[in-house]
């Protein structure tokens, strides 16, 4: 595959990622795979690998408009884009058909770069779509190949969960990290860390079948499987796996059916020593709506959370991408990006592809002040940012108390107060990892960090007079800020 295709691609996806929820992302757009970029006089021909019929159907319902449009901008004139069904059961007869015929709906081209507002919709060469010869043949989610322990970056903010995953990948079902669990914000790892879990186990055969999906497929399949009286076979399905990796848990919340059916998979699973690995975008104990008895076994085996990456580490994941994409950057331009933006990786990403992208359309060197040009609308943030010195001195204020005071072991009511709000703020307004901020405060360690921030939380949602002062020293932290 020719590196344009990649790049249009990475560049489609970046601009897409902006547009849709960070799950919708993962779900309907991650898993595409870009093919050819054909180019025959004045037109464009984008042509674009599915998992599935299943998703040939979903994109063409919901987001049409939006691929198109997206490629239109980023080839910069009219294109076409074109899909064609990966070919994934090894079961199934040869195929015989020529690429063409593969392709099963085109989209005509826009008619400007900004195209009109109105669905323009038309097929082209409508060839009927491929029958899906599996019945789950959308549970093979396929995997980012790219996503794997060597180009995952390590830091203070993930390695317990990556040194747990590479133990499993190695001997899956066979350390005591069974289920394993890894938890974060978005955008901090989680899908790369299980997916780089499933491929190494693949290449390296540690195991036989390894299915990947999220909750969220997992539950309309469950569904579907209902509605054909077909559950038997669904749940067949995955018992017959070795290593079941769900992304995503925290959407089993309120599905009790489908949390049913899931709690005798992984009992079963777990009690043949399969491995299963999940992933949430919150501790368990947070997650709302899933039954008691799932959500202990969840725990059962280990848990470990990303946390955003602090300075280093978003300059050695900047560094990474950069060599990976073969582009050098100079220095300065990655502490530039790594100081001023600090989320998560994903933004961290999306900005060096935007950098990489105006750099080749504007044929510049990528440079400080080309950096600061090409990304100044994300570049919100202000350079300047709060140390947890800082906010521990103003929550004292606040409380008419001393820093030490918040840092000391004393269990006195409005002590342990301050000290748990002051937590809390230091894990909101600063990107240190958990172990660093407990150390701050006297010593403590991350679970006091996790404690105090659920208090915290939990407080809040109950107490309107004490989530009225967190919020007024919110504003004065960013006060001090900005
Ligand atoms: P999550 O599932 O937690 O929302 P993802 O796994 O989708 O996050 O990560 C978002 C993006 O950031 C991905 O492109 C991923 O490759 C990248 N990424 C996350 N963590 C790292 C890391 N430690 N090293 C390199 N890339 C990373
Ligand atoms: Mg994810």
């Amino acid at each position: 595959m020719s590196s344009s295709v990649q790049s249009v691609w990475a560049r489609c996806l970046d601009s897409v990622s902006r547009e849709v929820s960070g799950i919708a992302f993962q779900t309907w757009f991650q898993p595409l795979q870009p093919v050819s970029l054909k180019q025959e006089g004045d037109r464009v021909e984008l042509l674009i690998e599915l998992p599935s019929r299943f998703y040939h159907e979903w994109l063409d319902q919901h987001y049409t408009k939006l691929l198109h449009d997206t490629v239109n901008g980023v080839v910069g004139r009219a294109a076409t884009v074109a899909y064609r069904i990966a070919d994934r059961d090894e079961t199934q007869a040869p195929r015989h058909e020529t690429e063409d015929a593969a392709v099963v709906r085109r989209l005509p081209p826009s008619p400007g770069r900004n195209g009109s507002k109105k669905r323009q919709e038309r097929v082209q060469n409508p060839v009927e779509p491929r029958p899906v010869p599996v019945q789950y043949a959308y549970a093979e989610h396929p995997l980012q190949k790219n996503y794997t322990f060597d180009t995952f970056v390590e830091g203070d903010c993930n390695r317990l969960a990556r040194s747990a995953a590479l133990a499993i990948a190695q001997r899956p079902g066979q350390t005591s990290f069974n289920p394993f669990l890894v938890y974060g914000g978005v955008g901090l790892g989680k899908t790369h860390l299980v997916q780089a879990i499933a491929n190494y186990a693949r290449t390296h055969g540690t195991t036989q079948k390894i299915v990947y999906l999220s909750s969220e497929q997992f539950t309309a399949e469950f569904v579907r499987s209902v509605k054909n009286h077909s559950i038997a076979e669904f749940t067949r399905y995955y018992r017959q796996t070795d290593l079941l990796i769900v992304d995503d848990v925290q959407f089993f919340g309120g599905k009790e059916k489908t949390q049913e059916e899931f709690f005798h998979i992984f009992n079963d699973l777990h009690q043949r020593n399969k491995q299963v690995v999940l992933c949430a975008d919150r501790p368990p104990r947070e997650i709302a709506g899933i039954e008691e008895r799932l959500l202990s076994r969840f725990q059962w085996g280990l848990s470990a959370d990303v946390q955003a990456p602090d300075l280093e580490t978003r300059m050695a994941i900047l560094r990474k991408k950069a060599a990976l994409s073969g582009l050098v950057v100079p220095e300065e331009v990655i502490d530039f990006v790594a100081q001023r933006i600090r989320s998560n990786i994903r933004e961290l990403e999306g900005a060096l592809t935007r950098l990489f992208a105006h750099a080749k359309l504007q044929n510049r060197t990528i440079d400080l002040a080309f950096a600061y040009e090409a990304l100044s609308d994300l570049l919100q943030e202000s350079p300047k940012h709060v140390e947890i010195e800082d906010i521990q001195r103003m929550v004292a204020d606040f409380y008419h108390l001393s820093p030490a005071l918040i840092c000391s072991r004393s269990r006195k009511r409005e002590i342990v107060n301050a000290r748990q709000v002051a937590i809390y703020l230091a894990k909101q307004f600063t990107t240190y990892t958990l172990e660093y901020i407990g150390n701050f405060f006297g010593g403590r360690d991350h679970s006091t960090v996790i404690h105090s921030c659920t208090m915290v939380e939990n407080r809040m949602d109950v107490e309107p007079a004490f989530a009225d002062e967190v919020n007024r020293l919110r504003r004065s932290i960013n006060g001090a800020i900005s």
